[in-house]
């Protein structure tokens, strides 16, 4: 039987030289691959008690959703900045080069919420911390961060010190 990890493609020098990019379209195209991540993240997160998930844009959305939906939870979007229709709060993190922006719907988490963070996968831990910041400007309360991969040679895990973090796959 197949791992989670063999469902993982590697796509050497891309989006730019010398980065090995970890694809997991190779993981949801495939029916048992889907299949393995979505429930394997849904057991990793079930005995945890929140409120609601908040998923990061875009592949923290795809596997997110799933899993608010399986255990009975709402599902918040955390997206690229002027997506959001309604009033929002923004948060700034940075890339290899500049910055980028993200934000969350004001009405989207209500003060005490317990919420749970997903994204595909952690590589600075900029994109999660930046998320993390927003929801507790909010009021909310991060019981956990979920994600299918890491590449703990980033460091990631550095930013997120005060959380308590999973990852199903770890890459060195
Ligand atoms: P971070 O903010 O540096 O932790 O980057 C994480 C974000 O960049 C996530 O939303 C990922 O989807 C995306 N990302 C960075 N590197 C990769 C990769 O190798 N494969 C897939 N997504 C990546």
């Amino acid at each position: 039987m197949k791992k989670l990890e063999d469902y993982v493609r590697c796509i050497p020098d891309f989006p730019s030289k010398g980065i090995m990019f970890r694809d997991i379209t190779s993981v949801i195209q495939d029916p048992d691959g889907l299949k393995l991540a979505i429930d394997s993240m849904i057991e990793a997160v079930r005995d945890v008690d929140f409120d609601v998930v908040v998923g990061t844009e875009s592949r923290g959305f795809i596997f997110g959703m799933p899993i608010a939906y399986a255990l009975g939870k709402g599902f918040v979007p955390c997206r690229k900045k002027g997506k959001l229709p309604c009033e929002t709060v923004t948060a700034s993190y940075a890339l290899e080069y500049g910055t980028a922006e993200i934000e969350i719907h004001k009405d989207a988490i209500k003060p005490g919420q317990k919420v749970l963070l997903v994204d595909d996968l952690i590589a600075t831990g900029g994109t999660i911390e930046a998320c993390a910041g927003l929801v507790e400007e909010l009021g909310g309360e991060v019981v956990k961060i979920l994600f299918l991969l890491e590449l703990a040679g980033l460091k990631g895990r550095e930013k997120l010190a005060k959380y308590d973090v999973t990852s199903l796959i770890t890459y060195e």
